[in-house]
Parts: structure tokens; sequence; C-alpha cells
């Protein structure tokens, strides 16, 4: 009999994914977003997220990318939504202006202080105050989704890993259905989190959100910036392959399978791919851990994307 190649998660149901992108500056770079979403797409993510950034043009991009995801795909988008520069009037409008786009789920975020993460956060005086205002406001605006982000490695700007576990848990209060971590390589860092989640009485899905090493220096660069450590095992792995992209990609599919594979043994069940807009590194993956491309829905619901 031929085995089945889906891994289960432990509670023997397949393992979902779920896939990020953010959008597209210029006409090439929506070329590969759209190819990337073209190859991803048959895996059936259980959603597909677009950032957000602050700034109208960037917010139009968003818009534009979540909007083009529910006319011309099956995908469920999730538009990412901060509150950085914007009065809760404007918030409310672009929470309006994804429900008329057909977008049913919202990443909340507070944003990054305009001034970088080394700047105090400074709330727009007739914005949301808090993170949790945001996921309620939505919560009020109509019938969404609301996912929240979580650090297990702590935010940048919080005192202790348990200001990070209170802002959570008044997220979850608020309304939040899931929250979505900052990327990781340590997954005992992760593993602590959902423990010390747990005793604080958070019971949402925390999703694990997994970044392929496309390059180990900026990644690791990024990592700074974001609170997540580097190990060493992780820096010797990719030492001196600096100039042999060749060799970097298949470490990189090799760091990410072995990442992947342990949290499922360990009982984790979604995962979240921050996938830069490229898709060979994640649909690699994914077919190792058994996901395996599903056919079209239909003429009316295409998986796949119409036209690029
Ligand atoms: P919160 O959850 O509100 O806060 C994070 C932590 O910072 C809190 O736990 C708290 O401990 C601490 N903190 C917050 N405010 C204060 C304060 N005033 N004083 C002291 N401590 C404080 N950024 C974008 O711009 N666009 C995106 O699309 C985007 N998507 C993201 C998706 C995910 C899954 C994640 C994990 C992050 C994303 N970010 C995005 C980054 C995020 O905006 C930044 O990390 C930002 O600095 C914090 O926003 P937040 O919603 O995570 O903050």
């Amino acid at each position: 009999m031929a085995q089945d190649p889906q891994r289960l998660s432990r509670s023997g149901s397949p393992v979902s994914v779920s896939f990020e992108f953010f959008p597209p500056k210029t006409p090439e770079m929506e070329a590969q977003l759209w190819e990337a979403i073209g190859r991803l797409a048959p895996l059936a993510p259980e959603f597909v997220s677009v950032t957000y950034g602050a700034g109208g043009s960037t917010r139009e991009r968003t818009h534009a990318t979540v909007a083009r995801l529910v006319k011309e795909t099956s995908l469920k988008p999730a538009a990412h939504l901060t509150c950085v520069g914007a009065s809760s009037a404007e918030i409310d409008a672009v929470v309006k202006g994804y429900a008329a786009a057909g977008v049913r789920h919202i990443v909340a975020l507070r944003g990054d202080p305009p001034g970088g993460l080394d700047t105090p956060y400074v709330a727009p005086r007739d914005g949301h105050q808090s993170t949790e205002a945001l996921v309620a406001a939505i919560k009020r605006a109509g019938d969404f989704e609301v996912s929240v982000s979580a650090y297990p490695e702590k935010h940048p700007q919080s005192p202790t890993l348990l200001h990070d576990i209170e802002a959570l848990k008044r997220k979850v209060d608020a309304g939040a259905d899931r929250a979505i971590t900052q990327f990781f390589f340590d997954n005992s860092a992760y593993l602590r989190f959902l423990d010390v989640a747990a005793a604080a009485g958070i019971t949402i899905p925390i999703v694990p959100g997994i970044v392929p090493v496309l390059n180990f220096k900026q990644t690791a660069n990024f990592a700074r910036k974001t609170g997540a450590s580097v190990p060493n095992w992780l820096a010797e792995r990719f030492e001196g392959l600096e100039d042999d992209p060749a060799t970097r990609r298949l470490v990189a599919a090799a760091v990410c399978a072995e990442q992947v594979i342990d949290l499922i043994d360990r009982g984790v069940d979604h995962l979240h791919f921050y996938t830069m807009n490229r898709a060979d590194l994640v649909f690699a993956i994914c077919h190792l851990i058994g996901l395996r491309a599903k056919p079209a829905a239909g003429a009316e619901a295409p998986a796949q994307p119409r036209s690029a």
C-alpha cells in the first residue's frame, strides 16, 4: 500500500500552512509576487497575508494586492494593518475598504516607530493608543478574523518577556483570534513561550513564523533588529558560503526542514512562512512535510491566479 505522504500533526490532523507576502513596489516585483503566489496557491494554504507599511502608497499597494487576491484567486487573504501615522477615522476607512474588497481577516499591529526601533513609539494623538484598541475597533467594524503578533524572544522594545505576554493577553481579551510569531531559529524559545502564554491563560493558537534563510547576512541583520537570536550553530552552517549561492540554498532548505519537522514532532499543526515573495524554498519545505498541490476549485474560483 502506498504510504500517505502527508505529515500529520500530533493530533492526527494534517499540518496547515499560511504564507506571508509583501506588496510589490515595481512591475518586476509584482511579476515575482504573482509568480510566487501561482506556485504556492495550489498547496491550499489556510490564508495568505500581505504586509502593510506607513504612508499612503504602501497602504494602497497592500489594498491592491489583497483586492486582487480576492478577485483572481480562491485564496483567503489577510490584510495587515498598523496604527502608525493614522487617525482612528483613517484606520476605520482602511478597514471599511478591506471589507468592501471582500477581505475578512486582518493582522492587527502597532507598527514600528517612524524613527526606527531605537526610538520610542508615540501613538498618533487622534489614533489608536494601543494595539488592543485597534483589535477592538476591527472587531466592532465587522465580522473579521483578527490575528496579532507575538514575540517568543521578546519584542526589542519590551522590558521583559512577561511584559510581552501581558501585551498579548490584552490583545486576546480585545478579541484576537490567533497570534503569529516573529521568526525564530531556537525552537525551545518558542515552546517555552507557549508554556508561559498558556500559564497566563492565553488559549488562542500561537502560530510559529518561519523564515527560510535565503541570505544569511541579511537574515542575521534583520534578526538583530527584531530581537530574534541567531544561534552560533546557524552561523556556522552558512560559514564560507558567501560566494556559493547554490550550496547556500541547499543548506537553507536543510536548516528550515529540520526546524519545521522538529516543530511538527513537538505538536505544532500550523506553520506561517515569511516567503519574501519567493516560492521555491517554501514550496520545497511544504512538499517535504507532505503538502501536495490540490486541483483548482473550479473555473469560478481558481486556486491559481488567472494572470501574472
Ligand atoms: P505590540 O504587540 O503592541 O507590542 C509588542 C511588544 O512591544 C509588546 O508586547 C510590549 O511588550 C512592547 N511594547 C509595545 N508598545 C510599548 C510601549 N509603548 N512601551 C513599552 N513597551 C511596548 N510591521 C509593519 O509595519 N507592517 C506589517 O505588516 C507587519 N507585520 C508583522 C507581522 C507579524 C506576524 C509580526 C510578528 C510583526 C509584524 N510587523 C509589521 C512588525 C511590528 O509592527 C513591530 O514589531 C512593531 O514594533 C510592534 O508592533 P506589534 O503589533 O507587534 O506591537
